[in-house]
């Protein structure tokens, strides 16, 4: 493992913001950075370039980080804890950067909800206690070209913040029981249509795999085809929405 822990030069104009290489390559790169307005946007740089100085950034060997691959994943993870507290990813330590998909060599879940011990191509992982995995080629590609319904980097740091109270059990730590318990109703209604094959364009049949996948896979849509996901599944739509006090399909519309 080739390891690297960055230091950062601030911006030269102390707003705390990123170095102009940077902003640039976040424009360039990351598609969902020009929804957001200036104050966002100044928020999302702050939050990114703690997690470039405060984690362990690691490459797979033989392959090599640069700015652009961190900044890109960095930017997409910060989108993702933007209004939630700053310690939101307490528990990730290690971002380990991989060049394309996996191999997982151990038995997996299939979406039928069988073990299967086929060798599958995985683009992230996100370890229990350990490390968050990301394949930067489709983490570079799907920055670039979102509305999709995918991104890894938004999944594999749902799966943290689902971890954040213990348990990788899809709902993740909320403001009080009231939230928690319409969560798990409306989650439950959505995810018993998902396993019947009801659960519409937006919501593809990974999320059917277990409660933890379903917030995942929900995640990704709600952030990159909120549309869409508004439309088929308001109520789910809204507790996303209260859970990361953000409104995409609002935002997108600007
Ligand atoms: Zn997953």
């Amino acid at each position: 493992m080739f390891r690297r822990r960055r230091t950062i030069d601030g911006s030269p104009d102390g707003t705390g913001g990123f170095p102009a290489a940077w902003r640039s390559i976040v424009e360039q790169r990351v598609r969902m950075f020009a929804w957001l307005d200036a104050d966002e946007q100044q928020r999302l740089e702050a939050i990114a370039l703690d997690l470039i100085a405060d984690k362990d950034w690691e490459a797979a060997h033989g392959f090599e980080l640069t700015d652009e691959i961190i900044v890109t994943i960095a930017a997409q993870a910060a989108l993702l804890v933007l209004e939630l507290p700053a310690d939101a990813y307490r528990n990730v330590s290690t971002i380990l950067v991989q060049p394309s998909a996996v191999r997982l060599e151990r038995a997996h879940r299939t979406s039928q909800g069988l073990m299967s011990d086929d060798r599958m191509l995985v683009d992230g992982q996100a370890f229990f206690g350990g490390p968050v995995m990301i394949a930067w080629e489709a983490a570079r590609f799907e920055a670039r070209h979102p509305g999709r319904g995918t991104n890894v980097v938004l999944h594999e740091f749902a799966h943290k913040l689902d971890m954040l109270d213990g348990t990788l059990d899809g709902t993740p730590p909320l403001a009080d029981q009231a939230q928690r318990e319409r969560w798990i109703e409306v989650c439950t209604h959505v995810y018993r249509a998902v396993e019947i094959g009801e659960g519409g364009e937006a919501l593809r049949s990974y999320a059917g795999i277990d409660a933890a996948e379903f917030f995942a896979v929900a995640t990704e849509v709600f952030f990159d085809r909120p549309h869409l996901l508004r439309d088929e599944h308001p109520d789910l739509y809204e507790c996303l929405h209260d859970f990361y006090g953000q409104d995409p399909a609002t935002r997108t519309d600007r």
